[in-house]
């Protein structure tokens, strides 16, 4: 075939506005353009002929592996019966109807209705705008503050973007907005006090979220919002007794929980949902990634019984909810959902990625525990993340401008293996897709612990 590696990087660099990239290198071509050409199981395969065993599902996303067959057959047919219809009025197609049926069935108690969008940051639009819609129809129009975490990820839009708790999606566009307010990172590992215990740590991050609603004012606080393990912000953990702890004062106060399970909905901890995993009881879920394995884009936000009570006479009382989008449930990507969903149960995906995901991340912290430069090896299912230290006994930690995890993210990459550099820190990141195997985990501890090495040896 012939290789039209050149000529596409060529017109990529001039035409192509890419996501997230350094516009200035790209363009100038001093960063090299990838142009990916085919996907089979965990393996991705790019014009120029290399092929990468793909630890990071794309964007965490193609949980049930590249090239399923099913998936391309359910979007085929679809596409040549009815290509697209809304859901608009009350109107449905077969394909949506039966996804908003799989994914009550799959998720956790109390749960009632799927409101379906296309991306994880519109379904958590979505969620802002259905939590302040609650609170008005309830008579309490100044409860309308939502309480984010640093180092949260929710999205890139300005108000989800807002939400969001990384500086990058912050400086230089004026964000975030108000109402939204940010509380500390449940994240114990970076904390200079380690006098604490995880739970009393744990306890000091529920104190600290009390404190913000009392000294804002519990009537003008509306929700919270947070994933059930930081992703984005690093893949850590909750400490222990995280989640009850907070769930506790969200009581206390009538604060809404959200989860936004965009990472973590259809098995990627080893359950279904996070919220599952850790014993979160939202009132909210943000999906998205996983619904469809990326195979089409959607996503949704699920709707506690208790919130839709609300709703409904939120219409009752002032008509139609005035809120949707042209691509809401679109048919291709609803039909994608479906055969998406049954595969995950077909290749028994939530089980493997609770057991595979052990087997993984005990093997990468046994290859990686003793080195110098590793502080921390962590995660939970089939999610991990090894943090880079200058020295791993007083947990010094580099200079962001060294840009340590993209060098041995570089350094992994040349070894046929893709993870991805977290955006704050220097922490490599996998979420590898939910068919990973055995003998593909070790594949991928072998090349990171030569990729460690050899960017710590080079130095
Ligand atoms: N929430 C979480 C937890 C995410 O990880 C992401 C994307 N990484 C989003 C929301 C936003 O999703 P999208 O990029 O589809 O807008």
């Amino acid at each position: 075939m012939h290789d039209r590696s050149n000529e596409l990087a060529a017109w990529d660099r001039d035409h192509f506005f890419h996501p997230s990239t350094h516009m200035g290198t790209h363009a100038r071509g001093e960063t090299p353009t990838r142009v990916i050409g085919g996907g089979e199981g965990v393996y991705i395969t790019d014009t120029a002929g290399r092929t990468s065993l793909d630890a990071f599902a794309g964007l965490y996303c193609v949980n049930v592996g590249y090239g399923r067959q099913k998936i391309a057959d359910a979007i085929a047919a679809q596409a040549k019966d009815l290509a697209y219809y809304h859901a608009y009025v009350g109107h449905g197609t077969e394909a949506s109807i039966r996804l908003a049926k799989m994914i009550i069935d799959r998720a956790p108690e109390g749960m009632s209705r799927v409101y379906f969008g296309l991306s994880g940051s519109d379904a958590n639009e979505t969620n802002i705008k259905l939590i302040w819609y609650y609170n008005n129809v309830l008579g309490r129009p100044e409860k309308k503050k939502i309480i984010s975490r640093w180092r949260g990820y929710h999205g890139s839009g300005v108000m989800t973007g807002s939400l969001t708790g990384l500086d990058l999606f912050h400086n230089a566009f004026d964000l975030p907005r108000a109402p939204v307010l940010h509380t500390e990172a449940p994240y114990y590992f970076r904390r200079a006090d380690r006098s604490m215990s995880e739970e009393q740590f744990s306890q000091h991050c529920a104190d600290r979220l009390e404190e913000m609603i009392l000294a804002e004012g519990p009537d003008t606080v509306a929700a919270f919002i947070g994933e059930p393990i930081l992703g984005t912000g690093g893949i850590v953990p909750p400490p222990a007794g995280y989640w009850d702890k907070i769930q506790a004062v969200l009581r206390k106060y009538d604060v809404l929980l959200v989860a936004d399970e965009v990472v973590t909905g259809f098995g990627r901890l080893g359950t279904m949902f996070g919220s599952d995993h850790y014993g979160i009881r939202p009132d909210l879920i943000t999906i998205a990634k996983g619904l469809t394995s990326a195979y089409a884009p959607l996503s949704g936000v699920i709707v506690s019984d208790k919130v839709w009570q609300v709703l409904v006479q939120g219409s009752d009382r002032l008509g139609s909810i005035g809120h949707g989008w042209t691509y809401a449930a679109h048919p291709i990507c609803a039909a994608a959902g479906v055969a998406n969903l049954e595969l995950i149960d077909e290749m028994n995906l939530v089980k493997n990625a609770g057991e595979t995901g052990l087997y993984f991340r005990t093997e990468l912290s046994n290859a990686l525990s003793g080195h110098r430069n590793v502080g921390d090896v962590r995660g939970d299912g089939l999610l991990a993340a090894v943090e880079f230290v200058e020295d791993r006994d007083d947990r010094k930690f580099f200079d962001a401008s060294r840009k340590i995890g993209p060098q041995v993210a570089a350094a992994l990459l040349e070894r046929g293996v893709i993870g991805r550099a977290m955006p704050q820190g220097d922490i490599l990141g996998f979420a590898p897709p939910l068919c990973l195997t055995r003998e593909e985990a070790d594949i991928v501890v072998g090349r990171t612990a030569e990729a460690v090495n050899a960017v710590f040896t080079d130095r």
